[in-house]
């Protein structure tokens, strides 16, 4: 039960209301009770009136041994009894005897007649020497008495009447103020309890509100997705920790990580699997924690670990390691195998690092740099990153230029058809004119542009490019378009493809689009039907750089490519590697059996070309064949181009 304030007021300006007219009642019944024994103590009009009718018969008595003894006896005792019943006719016929006998008339007569006989014996007592005095005083005296002694009985019995009313009333007196004391008693233990009970509910409260302080605090500090700390207080720790090296030189180092391909699962599964997945690579943190490290989530799918103290940067890099190893390690979520990765930045206390900023600084470093060499890695900071990082800058800012600046060109490469030797089609690669660093290799510019969102217009340019060019090339030949994973995500996609043929009139079957595994990581419903969209508008589709992945097998039975591009390390390592010319078979005869014809890329020697020939490759690519070359610089046939490398 919650008292409200409001109600515990009323009850207790009542409770002190009632103990207060308890009290000024209790204290008026007090003065009641005392008035009335001072009443019954004081005021005893039996004993007035048997008093003065043994006075009276004393005197009787005196005046009769007076009259016998012949004045012999003591006249003074009797004129003193006359005196004393005089003086207690008087009191009984002036003092508050008379409202006693109010109700009586009779009783009343009797005191008359009393006052008047003494009166009429008053001349006796003053001649009382003289013989017959004392008998006529007697005989004026005697009829009274029986009267006398009927009122003192009737005294007698109206004094026990009362009495007994008295004692009623005291029995009344006596139990108002038993109950009053005890209602009082009553009220005080009921206040008691209620106020112990106010003072429970009042602990109880402040329990609670410890508790609230204590889960707000909590919450202050922590990310409520994961219940790791968060940026807030692991600064905190990043700060005593480096007061603890400067003070004691206790070695630590911070680990910055961020999930590798995290943004695809968010796309493709939604947002409730990325947070449940978050929080298992969480749990998974955790689990790779030494005694004194502290893991905190830093936002998105960013977290930091706090490593101390550190033995070595051996024993650091181990961490970092089975971090990968773990993160790395498949999920299932939802029935849905998800693969994602983490890069790690590595930055330990010392190198003049004063804040926490700096050091989180420092392995943010590491990590961009981590995640720039192939991710699923960690580096340790160094100072040149800061350097490196700042080129980088610069490039960005270059590149958001060159589209506008006309920085770009289209190379082509030529592909062969390994049967009748001759150019089958170019694949187009992109090439950028910086105006001060001379050309940039795609290879560096390209993830550049995926990171800075410039990837869609670019893309777009090549296609149009690609499309442009190639509709002037003589007969049937093909032009090869890279695609950008990010690009193959957009929905603007199978748009841009057709918008491009429809602009530059090139048949669709001449158009092939190069994706690469990391285009199907997420394969879903969206991916494929995106695929038959494309393949709907006539175009082929080819599988680059096979090989490189992890479970591309199951890439080809998901969708039937047009093509499939073994990667170039396999082809370099032919000749030395017997392993390698096994592979390059298999997926041969792979694509024999699924109807889809093989390229063999990196071709850059007559005896790699012998072996990728036997191997059961349809198409080859390569430098042996030809150099990629500006549009303008094009040769057709094999014969000619094979002249001019
Ligand atoms: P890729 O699609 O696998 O292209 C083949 C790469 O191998 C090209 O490098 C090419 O010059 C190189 N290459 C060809 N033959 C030989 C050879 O015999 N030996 C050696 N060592 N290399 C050879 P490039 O032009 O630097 O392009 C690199 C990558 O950049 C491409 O790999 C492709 O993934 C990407 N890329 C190029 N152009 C574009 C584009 O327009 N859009 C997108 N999204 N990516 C592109
Ligand atoms: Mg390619
Ligand atoms: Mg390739």
């Amino acid at each position: 039960m919650i008292v409200s304030l409001r109600a515990l007021k009323i009850f207790f300006v009542f409770t002190v209301g009632s103990f207060l007219i308890a009290t000024l009642y209790i204290s008026a019944l007090v003065v009641e009770r005392q008035e009335l024994l001072r009443e019954i103590s004081h005021y005893n009009p039996a004993f007035q009136v048997s008093q003065a009718v043994t006075e009276f018969m004393r005197l009787e008595r005196h005046l009769v041994v007076f009259e016998d003894q012949h004045g012999e006896s003591d006249k003074d005792e009797v004129l003193l009894r006359y005196d004393i019943i005089l003086n207690r006719t008087k009191i009984l016929l002036e003092g508050a005897f008379q409202t006693f006998v109010q109700s009586a008339p009779d009783h009343q007569d009797t005191l008359r007649n009393l006052a008047s006989a003494l009166a009429a014996v008053q001349p006796l007592m003053e001649t009382l020497d003289r013989p017959g005095a004392a008998r006529q005083a007697l005989e004026v005296l005697a009829p009274l008495e029986p009267r006398l002694i009927q009122l003192a009985s009737f005294a007698h019995n109206l004094e026990a009447e009362r009495v007994a009313r008295d004692q009623q009333e005291l029995i009344r007196l006596h139990w108002l103020f038993s109950g009053l004391a005890i209602s009082l008693i009553l009220f005080g233990i009921v206040m008691i309890a209620l106020l112990n009970r106010h003072n429970r509910l009042l602990g109880k409260a402040h329990a609670d509100l410890h508790v609230l302080a204590g889960s707000l605090a909590h919450a202050a500090n922590h990310d409520a997705l994961t219940d790791l700390p968060n940026r807030v207080l692991f600064r905190e720790k990043l700060e005593v920790a480096l007061q603890a090296f400067r003070q004691q030189g206790r070695d630590f180092a911070v680990l910055c990580l961020d999930l590798d391909r995290f943004k695809n699962v968010n796309d493709a599964l939604g947002h409730e699997v990325g947070d449940y997945l978050l929080k298992v690579v969480a749990d998974r943190l955790r689990g790779c924690l030494g005694t004194g490290d502290i893991a905190a989530r830093l936002g998105g799918d960013e977290f930091a670990i706090l490593q101390q103290p550190i033995e070595s940067m051996e024993s650091c890099a181990a961490q970092a390691s089975r971090i990968v190893e773990e993160l790395s390690a498949p999920y299932v979520i939802d029935g849905h195998e998800i693969v994602i990765g983490t890069s790690i930045g590595i930055a330990a206390a010392g190198n003049g690092i004063v804040t926490p900023d700096q050091l989180l600084k420092h392995a943010d470093l590491a990590l961009y740099e981590a995640k720039s060499q192939g991710r699923g890695t960690f580096r340790y900071f160094e100072p040149e990153m800061e350097v490196r990082l700042h080129a980088r800058r610069i490039l960005e800012v270059d590149l958001r230029r060159a589209l506008a600046h006309d920085e770009f060109e289209l190379f082509y490469q030529p592909q062969i058809n390994i049967e009748t030797e001759e150019i089958s089609g170019f694949e187009a690669l992109l090439r950028w004119h910086h105006p001060l660093r001379g050309m940039i290799s795609p290879a560096e510019f390209i993830p550049i542009a995926e990171d800075i969102g410039l990837i869609s217009p670019l893309g777009e340019w090549v296609l149009n490019q690609a499309c442009a060019e190639a509709s002037k090339w003589p007969r049937d030949m093909k032009v090869a378009v890279n695609l950008s994973p990010l690009q193959f995500r957009s929905r603007s996609l199978v748009q841009s493809v057709s918008g491009a043929l429809a602009r530059t009139g090139l048949s669709p079957d001449r158009l092939e689009l190069e994706i690469t595994e990391s285009s199907l990581l997420q394969e879903n419903e969206a991916t494929l039907a995106v695929l038959y969209q494309l393949r709907r508008l006539g175009v082929r589709i080819a599988m680059d750089d096979f090989g490189t992945g992890y479970s591309s097998v199951g890439y080809l039975r998901g969708f039937p490519f047009d093509k499939i591009k073994i990667d170039q390390s396999f082809v370099r390592d032919i000749p030395s590697q017997a392993d390698s010319f096994v592979i390059v078979q298999s997926i041969a005869s792979l694509g024999a059996g699924l109807r889809m014809s093989t390229v063999a890329e990196g071709v850059e020697t007559e005896d790699q070309f012998r072996q990728i020939r036997a191997a059961g490759c349809t198409e080859a690519q390569g430098y042996y064949f030809g150099r990629p070359k500006p549009a303008r610089e094009l040769v057709y046939t094999l014969k000619s181009a094979h002249c001019t490398t």
